[in-house]
């Protein structure tokens, strides 16, 4: 088979990269080992954070504001919903990450913020138990976004202008030649003239770039109260906490078709994981103790134990930034996602697709160099 382009790994980053790629009319084939939206990769689970004002790095905000107006774009014509921008919570002492860095973050995105004062936070957000010196920032144009649902929209976009997507088959080899690059899988073989490779936690596998994956399973919780309406996405809107030790709670509140989200930030033991060999098996004591334990102490009205959980992986690059773009004369890698790289998934697969058709990318992309380390 020939084709303009190959996009291998339909996750996040390779279902946007595969989708603007078709929006602009180029011959495009998309390759996944599983089916579309599974949840053996980085990308399950019903939903992630969104922020537009991202205190990773500055140069995300463009990207993140990209994915926003096409995510917008594409449910006007779907009539889906993939970002729900409820507001978000930055929680912790005055020079914290979450509130020094979200705040400096909106400054820099121009993002409108509110400074909440310890007793504000208290009386507006009673679920918190504080910290003597805990303040917020709050932030209004971020919340969440879908995960699953939005791989998959993708997709079913990208089909419908004009990709073909082969789902349950396995890239075995990637060979760059003279006259094209030939992905191979044991049933066919696709000769292009550049591929994409979007392949997660697989990404070494196929391209000799220094990324860590990380065994970072995903927690649901409810209320002790299952009548309370405290943890209602609407009254326990998304947040970053982080206390004095340095770890932290992430997560958002329940909604018709999910529950209560939490993850503890700073608790992650397992670095360095083949995900071929990820052990999926969740274990009481080692996953859910630490976690547990911190939403005793922090959110006493949640339940401590899960309802319900879900191996996943983060994929971390050195400096903690993704690494998207050319690598090879015929070869664009997008991988190295650091936990934070859903919200900016579209954005990331619009920036591809210009780079592979040699388009100008709409902002300064320099910092995910996949060659800056
Ligand atoms: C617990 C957790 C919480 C997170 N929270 C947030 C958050 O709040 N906000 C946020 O923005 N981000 C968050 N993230 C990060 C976000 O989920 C990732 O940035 C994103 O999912 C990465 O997508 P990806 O495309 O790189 O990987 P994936 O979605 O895993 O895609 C890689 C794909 O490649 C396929 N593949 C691999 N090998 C092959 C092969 N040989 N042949 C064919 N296909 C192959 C895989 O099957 C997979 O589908 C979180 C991540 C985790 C784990």
């Amino acid at each position: 088979m020939r084709t303009d382009v190959v996009v291998v790994g339909l996750g996040a980053f390779g279902s946007a990269a595969l989708w603007r790629l078709a929006a602009r009319g180029v011959k495009v084939v998309g390759v996944e080992r599983q089916a579309i939206g599974h949840s053996f990769g980085s990308s399950h689970g019903t939903t992630r954070l969104f922020r537009v004002a991202c205190m990773e790095h500055p140069g995300l905000t463009e990207i993140a504001r990209r994915s926003l107006a096409l995510w917008t774009e594409l449910g006007e014509r779907t009539g889906e919903t993939y970002v729900r921008q409820t507001g978000s919570l930055n929680v912790g002492a005055p020079d914290s990450r979450p509130v020094k860095g979200a705040r400096q973050a909106a400054a820099e995105a121009g993002a409108p913020t509110t400074d909440l004062s310890h007793d504000e936070v208290r009386t507006r957000f009673p679920q918190y138990n504080l910290a003597a010196d805990d303040v917020a920032v709050w932030d209004p144009g971020a919340g969440i976004c879908y995960a699953e649902p939005t791989v998959r929209a993708h997709v079913a976009e990208a089909e419908r202008v004009g990709a073909t997507v082969y789902p349950h088959t396995m890239v075995t080899a990637i060979d760059v030649g003279r006259d094209g690059v030939t992905v191979r899988t044991p049933t066919l073989d696709i000769t292009a003239d550049q591929v994409v490779i979007s392949t997660g936690a697989w990404l070494s596998k196929f391209v000799p770039v220094r990324l860590s994956p990380r065994r970072t399973p995903l927690f649901w919780f409810q209320p002790k109260d299952p009548a309370s309406d405290a943890f209602r996405l609407g009254n326990f809107p998304s947040f970053i906490w982080e206390f004095a030790d340095g770890k932290g709670l992430w997560g958002h509140g329940s909604d018709e078709d999910f529950l209560v989200k939490v993850g503890l930030d700073g608790a992650d033991r397992d670095r360095d994981v083949d995900p071929d060999e990820l052990d999926r098996y969740i274990h009481p004591r080692k996953d859910i103790a630490d976690l547990s334990a911190a939403i005793d102490q922090h959110f006493p009205d949640l339940d401590p134990e899960p309802v319900k959980l879900m191996p996943c992986m983060v994929t971390d690059s050195p400096d903690g930034q993704f690494l998207v773009g050319r690598y090879g004369d015929r070869v664009l890698i997008a991988g190295g996602d650091s936990g934070h790289g859903f919200k900016h998934c579209a954005g990331i697969g619009e920036l591809l697709a210009r780079q592979t058709t040699k388009e100008t990318p709409y902002t300064d992309v320099s910092f995910l160099d996949p060659h800056r380390f």
